[in-house]
Protein backbone atom coordinates (compact mmCIF):
# COMPACT_ATOMS: atom_id res chain seq x y z
CA UNK A 1 0.00 0.00 0.00
CA UNK A 2 1.23 3.85 -0.92
CA UNK A 3 1.36 4.92 2.69
CA UNK A 4 2.24 8.08 2.03
CA UNK A 5 -0.75 8.40 -0.69
CA UNK A 6 -2.79 6.88 2.61
CA UNK A 7 -1.52 9.19 5.06
CA UNK A 8 -2.44 12.22 2.36
CA UNK A 9 -6.23 10.86 2.03
CA UNK A 10 -6.81 10.69 5.81
CA UNK A 11 -4.81 13.93 6.73
CA UNK A 12 -5.38 16.22 4.17
CA UNK A 13 -4.30 19.16 5.71
CA UNK A 14 -1.08 20.09 2.90
CA UNK A 15 0.06 23.17 5.42
CA UNK A 16 1.41 21.11 8.42
CA UNK A 17 5.10 21.10 8.86
CA UNK A 18 7.32 18.72 8.96
CA UNK A 19 7.01 16.92 12.83
CA UNK A 20 10.97 16.60 13.40
CA UNK A 21 10.64 20.30 12.92
CA UNK A 22 8.85 20.83 16.05
CA UNK A 23 12.61 19.72 18.29
CA UNK A 24 13.50 23.18 16.89
CA UNK A 25 10.94 25.22 17.92
CA UNK A 26 10.45 23.68 21.55
CA UNK A 27 13.89 23.23 22.29
CA UNK A 28 15.27 21.29 25.48
CA UNK A 29 14.91 23.47 28.25
CA UNK A 30 18.04 25.00 29.19
CA UNK A 31 18.23 23.80 33.07
CA UNK A 32 20.24 22.79 35.74
CA UNK A 33 20.30 18.54 35.40
CA UNK A 34 18.70 18.34 38.53
CA UNK A 35 15.60 20.61 38.16
CA UNK A 36 12.41 19.15 37.17
CA UNK A 37 9.81 21.00 34.36
CA UNK A 38 6.14 19.84 35.97
CA UNK A 39 2.82 20.58 34.89
CA UNK A 40 -0.88 20.59 36.09
CA UNK A 41 -2.91 19.98 33.15
CA UNK A 42 -6.30 19.77 34.23
CA UNK A 43 -9.48 19.91 31.70
CA UNK A 44 -10.84 22.73 31.79
CA UNK A 45 -14.80 21.97 33.81
CA UNK A 46 -14.47 24.86 36.19
CA UNK A 47 -14.45 21.89 39.35
CA UNK A 48 -11.32 22.49 40.89
CA UNK A 49 -11.00 19.66 43.98
CA UNK A 50 -8.58 18.90 46.70
CA UNK A 51 -6.69 16.52 44.62
CA UNK A 52 -5.87 18.94 41.70
CA UNK A 53 -4.50 21.03 44.61
CA UNK A 54 -2.65 17.82 46.32
CA UNK A 55 -1.26 16.93 42.95
CA UNK A 56 -0.21 20.94 41.75
CA UNK A 57 1.56 21.19 45.41
CA UNK A 58 3.34 17.83 44.34
CA UNK A 59 4.10 19.52 41.00
CA UNK A 60 5.36 23.11 42.09
CA UNK A 61 7.20 21.65 45.63
CA UNK A 62 9.17 19.00 42.57
CA UNK A 63 9.98 22.15 40.56
CA UNK A 64 10.44 24.91 42.76
CA UNK A 65 12.91 22.73 45.18
CA UNK A 66 15.10 22.18 42.34
CA UNK A 67 14.75 24.69 40.44
CA UNK A 68 12.72 24.15 37.64
CA UNK A 69 9.87 25.07 36.14
CA UNK A 70 5.96 24.76 36.49
CA UNK A 71 3.31 25.16 34.22
CA UNK A 72 -0.25 25.04 33.36
CA UNK A 73 -1.54 23.10 30.43
CA UNK A 74 -5.37 22.95 29.86
CA UNK A 75 -6.63 19.49 28.53
CA UNK A 76 -9.48 21.04 26.54
CA UNK A 77 -10.04 18.18 24.12
CA UNK A 78 -13.42 17.77 25.17
CA UNK A 79 -15.25 20.67 24.28
CA UNK A 80 -18.65 19.36 25.97
CA UNK A 81 -16.99 19.97 29.02
CA UNK A 82 -15.72 23.18 28.99
CA UNK A 83 -17.05 25.80 31.29
CA UNK A 84 -16.32 29.73 30.56
CA UNK A 85 -13.61 31.05 33.14
CA UNK A 86 -12.88 27.68 33.94
CA UNK A 87 -8.46 28.27 33.75
CA UNK A 88 -8.91 31.84 35.39
CA UNK A 89 -10.92 30.52 38.44
CA UNK A 90 -7.99 27.29 38.37
CA UNK A 91 -5.49 29.89 38.18
CA UNK A 92 -7.15 32.05 41.09
CA UNK A 93 -7.77 28.99 43.21
CA UNK A 94 -4.26 27.60 43.52
CA UNK A 95 -3.08 31.52 43.90
CA UNK A 96 -4.81 31.58 46.85
CA UNK A 97 -3.06 28.51 48.43
CA UNK A 98 0.23 30.35 47.65
CA UNK A 99 0.69 27.82 44.77
CA UNK A 100 1.62 29.85 41.24
CA UNK A 101 2.36 28.59 37.94
CA UNK A 102 5.64 30.11 36.00
CA UNK A 103 4.37 29.67 32.64
CA UNK A 104 1.10 28.22 30.66
CA UNK A 105 -2.23 29.07 30.21
CA UNK A 106 -3.36 32.47 31.12
CA UNK A 107 -0.33 33.12 32.99
CA UNK A 108 1.67 36.58 31.64
CA UNK A 109 5.02 35.24 31.51
CA UNK A 110 8.22 35.67 28.92
CA UNK A 111 9.16 31.67 29.76
CA UNK A 112 5.90 31.10 27.73
CA UNK A 113 7.30 29.30 24.81
CA UNK A 114 6.55 25.93 24.81
CA UNK A 115 2.71 26.96 23.79
CA UNK A 116 -0.06 27.30 22.87
CA UNK A 117 -1.13 25.66 26.43
CA UNK A 118 -4.29 24.55 25.26
CA UNK A 119 -4.65 21.27 23.47
CA UNK A 120 -7.30 22.55 21.05
CA UNK A 121 -5.10 24.90 19.42
CA UNK A 122 -2.03 22.88 19.00
CA UNK A 123 -4.01 20.30 16.28
CA UNK A 124 -1.88 20.70 13.45
CA UNK A 125 1.14 19.37 16.05
CA UNK A 126 -0.76 16.39 16.37
CA UNK A 127 -1.57 16.05 12.67
CA UNK A 128 1.56 15.93 11.75
CA UNK A 129 2.34 13.29 13.72
CA UNK A 130 -0.46 11.22 13.16
CA UNK A 131 0.29 11.78 9.61
CA UNK A 132 3.67 10.63 10.26
CA UNK A 133 2.55 7.68 12.04
CA UNK A 134 0.25 6.36 8.97
CA UNK A 135 3.43 6.90 6.61
CA UNK A 136 5.24 4.22 9.06
CA UNK A 137 2.99 2.24 9.18
CA UNK A 138 1.89 2.56 12.96
CA UNK A 139 -1.24 4.22 12.34
CA UNK A 140 -4.70 3.02 10.50
CA UNK A 141 -7.70 4.35 9.99
CA UNK A 142 -10.70 2.73 11.63
CA UNK A 143 -14.32 2.83 10.14
CA UNK A 144 -16.35 0.90 13.13
CA UNK A 145 -19.07 2.21 14.07
CA UNK A 146 -20.36 3.15 17.75
CA UNK A 147 -22.73 -0.19 17.35
CA UNK A 148 -19.58 -2.35 16.24
CA UNK A 149 -17.51 -1.55 18.86
CA UNK A 150 -20.35 -2.29 21.33
CA UNK A 151 -20.79 -5.62 19.86
CA UNK A 152 -16.88 -6.73 19.83
CA UNK A 153 -16.98 -5.57 23.91
CA UNK A 154 -20.28 -7.74 24.57
CA UNK A 155 -18.27 -10.46 22.81
CA UNK A 156 -15.40 -10.12 24.55
CA UNK A 157 -17.27 -9.80 28.02
CA UNK A 158 -19.47 -12.72 27.22
CA UNK A 159 -16.30 -14.82 26.34
CA UNK A 160 -13.93 -13.30 29.77
CA UNK A 161 -11.83 -11.83 27.16
CA UNK A 162 -9.75 -8.22 27.83
CA UNK A 163 -12.07 -6.23 26.33
CA UNK A 164 -10.67 -3.50 23.67
CA UNK A 165 -9.47 -3.24 20.15
CA UNK A 166 -6.35 -5.81 19.64
CA UNK A 167 -5.46 -8.72 17.65
CA UNK A 168 -8.50 -10.32 15.81
CA UNK A 169 -10.61 -7.66 17.19
CA UNK A 170 -9.39 -5.04 15.48
CA UNK A 171 -11.25 -5.28 12.07
CA UNK A 172 -9.69 -2.22 10.82
CA UNK A 173 -5.97 -3.19 11.43
CA UNK A 174 -5.89 -4.85 7.96
CA UNK A 175 -8.37 -3.38 5.56
CA UNK A 176 -7.65 -3.46 1.87
CA UNK A 177 -6.33 -0.52 0.35
CA UNK A 178 -9.63 -1.35 -1.97
CA UNK A 179 -11.71 -0.83 1.21
CA UNK A 180 -10.33 1.86 2.78
CA UNK A 181 -10.52 4.39 -0.42
CA UNK A 182 -13.84 2.70 -1.10
CA UNK A 183 -14.93 3.89 2.63
CA UNK A 184 -13.58 7.16 2.44
CA UNK A 185 -15.14 8.25 -1.06
CA UNK A 186 -18.57 7.09 0.80
CA UNK A 187 -17.86 9.51 3.59
CA UNK A 188 -17.81 6.92 5.80
CA UNK A 189 -16.38 8.89 9.50
CA UNK A 190 -13.30 7.35 10.99
CA UNK A 191 -10.58 7.95 13.99
CA UNK A 192 -6.60 6.95 13.70
CA UNK A 193 -5.92 4.32 15.30
CA UNK A 194 -2.06 3.05 16.91
CA UNK A 195 -1.10 -0.40 15.41
CA UNK A 196 0.42 -1.64 18.06
CA UNK A 197 3.41 -3.55 17.99
CA UNK A 198 3.39 -4.59 21.70
CA UNK A 199 2.05 -7.87 22.56
CA UNK A 200 -0.02 -8.79 26.00
CA UNK A 201 2.70 -12.21 26.75
CA UNK A 202 5.23 -9.27 27.45
CA UNK A 203 6.24 -7.80 30.79
CA UNK A 204 7.87 -4.89 31.39
CA UNK A 205 9.50 -3.50 33.97
CA UNK A 206 8.66 0.11 35.05
CA UNK A 207 10.23 2.18 37.80
CA UNK A 208 7.86 4.96 38.99
CA UNK A 209 9.19 7.57 40.95
CA UNK A 210 6.54 7.17 43.94
CA UNK A 211 5.55 3.46 43.57
CA UNK A 212 9.02 1.88 42.92
CA UNK A 213 9.63 -0.65 40.39
CA UNK A 214 6.40 -1.63 38.81
CA UNK A 215 5.48 -4.61 36.44
CA UNK A 216 3.21 -4.14 33.69
CA UNK A 217 1.84 -5.84 30.61
CA UNK A 218 3.06 -4.48 27.28
CA UNK A 219 0.22 -2.58 25.52
CA UNK A 220 -1.18 -4.53 22.67
CA UNK A 221 -3.94 -2.09 22.05
CA UNK A 222 -4.93 -0.35 19.05
CA UNK A 223 -5.29 2.81 20.71
CA UNK A 224 -7.31 5.56 18.84
CA UNK A 225 -4.81 8.60 18.80
CA UNK A 226 -7.32 10.77 16.95
CA UNK A 227 -10.85 11.13 16.73
CA UNK A 228 -13.77 11.21 13.99
CA UNK A 229 -12.98 14.97 14.56
CA UNK A 230 -9.38 15.34 14.09
CA UNK A 231 -8.83 15.98 18.52
CA UNK A 232 -6.54 13.96 19.73
CA UNK A 233 -7.05 11.48 22.78
CA UNK A 234 -5.64 12.31 26.20
CA UNK A 235 -2.94 9.62 25.20
CA UNK A 236 -1.73 10.89 22.41
CA UNK A 237 -1.62 14.52 23.24
CA UNK A 238 0.13 13.42 26.61
CA UNK A 239 2.46 12.18 24.64
CA UNK A 240 3.05 15.10 22.35
CA UNK A 241 3.18 17.69 24.60
CA UNK A 242 4.95 16.52 27.84
CA UNK A 243 7.62 15.79 24.92
CA UNK A 244 7.54 19.40 23.32
CA UNK A 245 6.89 21.11 26.44
CA UNK A 246 9.78 19.50 27.93
CA UNK A 247 8.24 17.86 30.92
CA UNK A 248 10.70 16.03 32.63
CA UNK A 249 8.47 14.49 35.50
CA UNK A 250 4.46 13.47 35.18
CA UNK A 251 3.18 13.92 38.37
CA UNK A 252 -0.49 12.19 37.76
CA UNK A 253 -3.26 10.13 39.89
CA UNK A 254 -2.91 6.95 39.73
CA UNK A 255 -5.72 6.16 37.60
CA UNK A 256 -3.31 6.42 34.85
CA UNK A 257 -0.77 3.91 35.71
CA UNK A 258 -2.96 1.55 33.79
CA UNK A 259 -2.49 3.58 30.56
CA UNK A 260 1.19 3.77 31.12
CA UNK A 261 2.20 1.02 28.55
CA UNK A 262 -0.13 2.36 25.62
CA UNK A 263 1.62 6.01 26.83
CA UNK A 264 5.34 3.96 26.87
CA UNK A 265 4.56 2.37 23.34
CA UNK A 266 3.53 5.88 21.91
CA UNK A 267 6.64 7.83 23.01
CA UNK A 268 8.47 4.43 21.20
CA UNK A 269 6.64 5.00 18.19
CA UNK A 270 7.13 8.64 18.18
CA UNK A 271 10.69 8.37 18.59
CA UNK A 272 10.35 9.94 21.89
CA UNK A 273 11.90 9.29 25.70
CA UNK A 274 9.42 9.12 28.28
CA UNK A 275 9.29 11.54 30.69
CA UNK A 276 9.87 10.40 34.79
CA UNK A 277 6.33 9.09 36.06
CA UNK A 278 5.25 9.57 39.51
CA UNK A 279 1.63 8.43 39.61
CA UNK A 280 0.00 9.63 43.05
CA UNK A 281 -2.21 7.41 45.35
CA UNK A 282 -5.98 9.08 45.66
CA UNK A 283 -7.01 10.74 48.75
CA UNK A 284 -9.02 8.59 51.01
CA UNK A 285 -11.12 9.51 54.18
CA UNK A 286 -12.32 7.42 56.80
CA UNK A 287 -16.15 6.73 56.55
CA UNK A 288 -17.86 4.90 59.03
CA UNK A 289 -14.63 2.41 60.08
CA UNK A 290 -13.36 1.79 56.45
CA UNK A 291 -11.10 4.28 54.07
CA UNK A 292 -12.96 5.49 50.78
CA UNK A 293 -11.66 7.55 48.42
CA UNK A 294 -12.85 11.30 48.45
CA UNK A 295 -15.93 11.73 47.14
CA UNK A 296 -17.37 14.65 44.44
CA UNK A 297 -21.08 13.67 44.76
CA UNK A 298 -20.70 13.10 48.84
CA UNK A 299 -18.01 15.12 50.13
CA UNK A 300 -18.10 18.94 50.49
CA UNK A 301 -14.93 18.75 51.43
CA UNK A 302 -13.08 17.61 48.00
CA UNK A 303 -14.28 21.04 46.61
CA UNK A 304 -11.69 23.55 46.93
CA UNK A 305 -14.21 26.25 47.43
CA UNK A 306 -15.20 24.83 50.77
CA UNK A 307 -12.39 25.21 52.17
CA UNK A 308 -12.10 29.08 51.23
CA UNK A 309 -15.88 29.44 52.49
CA UNK A 310 -15.54 27.69 55.91
CA UNK A 311 -12.55 29.86 56.30
CA UNK A 312 -9.42 28.42 56.41
CA UNK A 313 -6.43 29.55 56.77
CA UNK A 314 -5.10 29.13 53.08
CA UNK A 315 -1.49 27.97 54.14
CA UNK A 316 -2.64 25.67 57.13
CA UNK A 317 -4.38 24.17 54.46
CA UNK A 318 -1.41 23.85 52.26
CA UNK A 319 1.02 22.99 55.58
CA UNK A 320 -1.62 19.73 55.81
CA UNK A 321 -1.46 18.64 52.32
CA UNK A 322 2.55 18.47 53.00
CA UNK A 323 1.68 15.85 55.96
CA UNK A 324 0.16 13.65 53.59
CA UNK A 325 2.38 14.58 50.36
CA UNK A 326 5.73 13.63 52.70
CA UNK A 327 5.54 12.08 55.75
CA UNK A 328 8.72 13.26 56.89
CA UNK A 329 7.05 17.00 57.15
CA UNK A 330 5.17 16.81 60.17
CA UNK A 331 8.88 15.89 61.88
CA UNK A 332 10.42 18.58 60.00
CA UNK A 333 7.70 21.33 60.84
CA UNK A 334 7.92 20.43 64.70
CA UNK A 335 11.85 20.93 64.45
CA UNK A 336 11.45 24.14 62.58
CA UNK A 337 8.34 25.96 63.88
CA UNK A 338 9.06 29.20 62.57
CA UNK A 339 10.17 27.77 59.20
CA UNK A 340 8.72 28.51 56.12
CA UNK A 341 7.09 25.01 54.74
CA UNK A 342 9.20 25.56 51.37
CA UNK A 343 12.37 25.35 53.11
CA UNK A 344 11.46 21.63 53.50
CA UNK A 345 13.97 19.31 50.86
CA UNK A 346 10.35 18.06 49.31
CA UNK A 347 10.92 14.64 47.89
CA UNK A 348 8.38 13.02 45.45
CA UNK A 349 9.86 9.62 45.71
CA UNK A 350 9.04 10.02 49.14
CA UNK A 351 5.19 10.19 49.15
CA UNK A 352 2.46 7.65 49.98
CA UNK A 353 2.49 4.57 47.83
CA UNK A 354 -0.81 3.83 48.42
CA UNK A 355 -3.86 5.91 49.79
CA UNK A 356 -3.21 9.04 51.37
CA UNK A 357 -5.65 9.67 54.51
CA UNK A 358 -7.17 13.17 54.16
CA UNK A 359 -8.59 13.82 58.14
CA UNK A 360 -10.47 17.57 58.69
CA UNK A 361 -9.92 16.57 62.26
CA UNK A 362 -5.92 16.95 61.51
CA UNK A 363 -6.66 19.67 59.37
CA UNK A 364 -8.76 21.49 61.78
CA UNK A 365 -5.69 21.46 64.30
CA UNK A 366 -3.43 22.47 61.74
CA UNK A 367 -5.14 25.67 61.17
CA UNK A 368 -5.67 26.23 64.94
CA UNK A 369 -1.91 26.13 65.40
CA UNK A 370 -1.15 28.58 61.85
CA UNK A 371 -4.39 30.93 63.32
CA UNK A 372 -2.87 30.93 66.28
CA UNK A 373 0.86 32.20 65.22
CA UNK A 374 -0.60 35.35 63.50
CA UNK A 375 0.28 38.46 64.20
CA UNK A 376 -2.59 40.86 64.36
CA UNK A 377 -1.92 42.77 61.55
CA UNK A 378 -2.66 39.12 59.48
CA UNK A 379 -4.98 38.25 61.74
CA UNK A 380 -6.84 41.41 60.50
CA UNK A 381 -6.15 40.97 56.37
CA UNK A 382 -7.07 36.80 56.94
CA UNK A 383 -10.39 37.98 58.83
CA UNK A 384 -10.85 40.82 56.65
CA UNK A 385 -10.67 38.56 53.15
CA UNK A 386 -12.89 36.28 54.26
CA UNK A 387 -15.47 38.70 55.55
CA UNK A 388 -15.26 40.74 52.10
CA UNK A 389 -16.38 37.73 50.33
CA UNK A 390 -18.33 35.59 52.51
CA UNK A 391 -19.06 37.92 55.65
CA UNK A 392 -22.28 39.70 56.17
CA UNK A 393 -23.01 43.55 55.23
CA UNK A 394 -22.14 44.06 59.21
CA UNK A 395 -18.97 42.26 59.57
CA UNK A 396 -17.69 44.49 56.10
CA UNK A 397 -18.56 47.50 57.83
CA UNK A 398 -16.75 46.60 61.20
CA UNK A 399 -13.81 45.50 59.42
CA UNK A 400 -13.38 48.84 57.62
CA UNK A 401 -12.53 50.01 60.81
CA UNK A 402 -9.26 48.84 61.21
CA UNK A 403 -7.43 50.32 64.45
CA UNK A 404 -10.91 49.27 66.68
CA UNK A 405 -10.85 45.72 65.06
CA UNK A 406 -6.97 45.29 65.98
CA UNK A 407 -7.49 46.37 69.28
CA UNK A 408 -10.31 43.61 69.49
CA UNK A 409 -8.06 41.13 67.87
CA UNK A 410 -5.40 41.43 70.16
CA UNK A 411 -7.23 40.73 73.04
CA UNK A 412 -9.58 38.24 72.10
CA UNK A 413 -6.66 36.16 70.32
CA UNK A 414 -4.25 36.75 72.91
CA UNK A 415 -2.16 38.57 70.37
CA UNK A 416 1.14 39.77 72.57
CA UNK A 417 0.04 38.54 75.88
CA UNK A 418 0.85 35.65 77.50
CA UNK A 419 -1.87 33.35 76.52
CA UNK A 420 -2.58 33.18 72.91
CA UNK A 421 -5.56 31.76 71.96
CA UNK A 422 -5.51 28.34 70.19
CA UNK A 423 -8.87 27.27 69.29
CA UNK A 424 -9.76 29.33 66.13
CA UNK A 425 -10.08 26.76 63.37
CA UNK A 426 -11.48 28.97 60.91
CA UNK A 427 -12.25 32.69 60.08
CA UNK A 428 -15.54 32.68 60.48
CA UNK A 429 -15.18 31.48 64.39
CA UNK A 430 -12.83 34.66 64.95
CA UNK A 431 -15.22 37.15 62.96
CA UNK A 432 -18.45 35.77 65.44
CA UNK A 433 -16.08 36.18 68.43
CA UNK A 434 -15.87 39.70 68.38
CA UNK A 435 -19.72 40.19 67.36
CA UNK A 436 -20.42 41.69 70.70
CA UNK A 437 -17.92 44.70 70.73
CA UNK A 438 -20.44 46.27 67.88
CA UNK A 439 -23.53 47.43 68.61
CA UNK A 440 -25.49 46.11 65.76
CA UNK A 441 -24.11 42.19 66.30
CA UNK A 442 -24.46 42.86 70.32
CA UNK A 443 -26.81 40.03 71.29
CA UNK A 444 -26.70 40.26 74.87
CA UNK A 445 -28.35 36.99 76.88
CA UNK A 446 -28.91 38.47 80.14
CA UNK A 447 -28.53 35.19 82.52
CA UNK A 448 -28.36 36.79 85.92
CA UNK A 449 -27.59 34.11 89.12
CA UNK A 450 -28.53 36.87 91.38
CA UNK A 451 -32.10 38.88 91.62
CA UNK A 452 -33.31 42.41 90.10
CA UNK A 453 -32.25 44.49 93.39
CA UNK A 454 -29.07 43.09 93.38
CA UNK A 455 -28.23 43.46 89.79
CA UNK A 456 -29.18 46.83 89.35
CA UNK A 457 -27.95 47.89 92.13
CA UNK A 458 -24.30 46.45 91.02
CA UNK A 459 -24.94 48.22 87.41
CA UNK A 460 -25.77 51.45 88.56
CA UNK A 461 -23.39 51.94 91.46
CA UNK A 462 -20.55 50.54 89.07
CA UNK A 463 -22.06 53.40 86.68
CA UNK A 464 -21.58 55.70 89.28
CA UNK A 465 -17.90 54.77 89.65
CA UNK A 466 -16.56 54.03 86.20
CA UNK A 467 -13.95 55.80 85.22
CA UNK A 468 -12.12 55.03 81.40
CA UNK A 469 -9.17 56.21 82.43
CA UNK A 470 -8.73 53.95 84.90
CA UNK A 471 -5.75 51.39 85.10
CA UNK A 472 -6.54 47.84 85.68
CA UNK A 473 -5.98 48.09 89.96
CA UNK A 474 -8.14 51.43 90.24
CA UNK A 475 -10.76 49.64 88.10
CA UNK A 476 -10.96 46.03 90.09
CA UNK A 477 -11.04 48.60 93.10
CA UNK A 478 -14.27 49.86 92.21
CA UNK A 479 -15.78 46.50 91.65
CA UNK A 480 -14.79 44.99 95.11
CA UNK A 481 -15.87 48.28 96.43
CA UNK A 482 -19.59 47.72 95.17
CA UNK A 483 -19.23 43.92 96.65
CA UNK A 484 -20.31 45.38 100.56
CA UNK A 485 -22.85 47.53 98.81
CA UNK A 486 -24.90 44.51 98.04
CA UNK A 487 -23.92 42.16 100.95
CA UNK A 488 -21.03 40.69 98.81
CA UNK A 489 -17.86 39.82 100.38
CA UNK A 490 -14.92 42.20 99.13
CA UNK A 491 -12.08 39.33 99.90
CA UNK A 492 -12.14 35.91 98.50
CA UNK A 493 -10.64 34.58 101.88
CA UNK A 494 -13.47 36.38 104.08
CA UNK A 495 -16.39 35.03 101.38
CA UNK A 496 -14.58 31.28 102.25
CA UNK A 497 -14.40 31.70 105.73
CA UNK A 498 -17.90 32.17 106.08
CA UNK A 499 -19.66 32.03 102.64
CA UNK A 500 -23.60 31.59 104.47
CA UNK A 501 -22.60 35.49 105.76
CA UNK A 502 -22.27 36.66 101.99
CA UNK A 503 -25.24 37.07 98.97
CA UNK A 504 -21.91 36.34 97.01
CA UNK A 505 -18.34 37.68 96.47
CA UNK A 506 -16.55 40.10 94.37
CA UNK A 507 -16.45 37.76 91.55
CA UNK A 508 -20.05 37.75 91.44
CA UNK A 509 -20.08 41.59 91.39
CA UNK A 510 -17.01 40.86 88.13
CA UNK A 511 -20.35 38.27 86.39
CA UNK A 512 -22.72 40.90 86.66
CA UNK A 513 -21.03 43.79 85.29
CA UNK A 514 -19.15 40.97 82.38
CA UNK A 515 -22.82 39.58 81.47
CA UNK A 516 -24.12 43.33 81.32
CA UNK A 517 -21.52 45.05 79.08
CA UNK A 518 -19.92 41.07 77.00
CA UNK A 519 -23.69 39.54 76.98
CA UNK A 520 -22.11 36.48 78.33
CA UNK A 521 -20.81 34.83 81.40
CA UNK A 522 -16.97 34.58 79.93
CA UNK A 523 -14.97 36.85 78.22
CA UNK A 524 -11.39 38.12 78.23
CA UNK A 525 -10.60 40.71 80.66
CA UNK A 526 -13.10 42.60 81.29
CA UNK A 527 -11.32 45.77 82.14
CA UNK A 528 -9.51 45.82 78.56
CA UNK A 529 -12.83 45.59 77.09
CA UNK A 530 -14.56 48.28 78.74
CA UNK A 531 -11.58 50.30 77.77
CA UNK A 532 -12.14 49.30 73.90
CA UNK A 533 -15.66 49.86 73.87
CA UNK A 534 -15.31 53.40 74.80
CA UNK A 535 -17.27 55.55 77.51
CA UNK A 536 -20.89 55.79 75.63
CA UNK A 537 -20.68 51.84 75.37
CA UNK A 538 -20.06 51.12 78.44
CA UNK A 539 -22.57 53.44 79.77
CA UNK A 540 -25.81 52.17 77.85
CA UNK A 541 -25.34 48.90 78.22
CA UNK A 542 -24.80 49.23 81.97
CA UNK A 543 -28.31 50.76 81.68
CA UNK A 544 -29.21 48.84 78.98
CA UNK A 545 -28.46 45.42 81.27
CA UNK A 546 -30.96 46.51 84.25
CA UNK A 547 -33.90 44.34 85.30
CA UNK A 548 -36.83 46.10 84.71
N1 LIG B 1 -6.31 16.02 31.99
C1 LIG B 1 -5.89 14.93 32.81
C2 LIG B 1 -6.72 14.91 34.08
O1 LIG B 1 -7.24 15.96 34.44
C3 LIG B 1 -4.45 15.10 33.15
C4 LIG B 1 -3.76 13.92 33.71
C5 LIG B 1 -2.28 14.21 33.67
O2 LIG B 1 -1.82 14.94 34.56
O3 LIG B 1 -1.61 13.76 32.75
O4 LIG B 1 -6.88 13.91 34.70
Amino acid sequence: MDLKKLAAALIPDNDLLPPESYEEIYPERARAPKAEVTRLAPSPTGFIHLGNLYSALADERSAHTTGGIFYLRIEDTDEKRRVDGAVESVIRSLNYFGINFDEGAEIDSPLNKYGPYYQRRRAEIYRAFAKRLIERDLAYPCFCTEEELNAVREEQTAGKKTTGYYGAYAKCRNLSEERIYANLAAGKPYVIRLKSQGSADNKIIFRDEIKGEVTVTENDQDVVILKSDGIPTYHFAHAIDDHFMRTTLVIRGEEWLSSLPVHLELHKALGFRPPRYAHTSSLMKMDGGTKRKLSKRKDPELSLDYYRKAGYFPLAVVKYLMTILNSGFEEWSLKNPEADYRDFPFKVSKMGKSGALFDLDKLNDVSKTEISKLSAEQCYDFLKSWTDEFGTEADRQHFNDKTYIIDVLSLIMGIGGKKRRKDIERAEQGVRLIDYFFDDTFAPEYNYRFGKDTVNAVLKSFAEKYDPSDDNGAWFAKVKAIAPEVGFAAEMSEYKSAPEKFGGNVSDVAEILRIAVTGKPDSPDLCTIMRILGKRRVLKRLSDAEIR
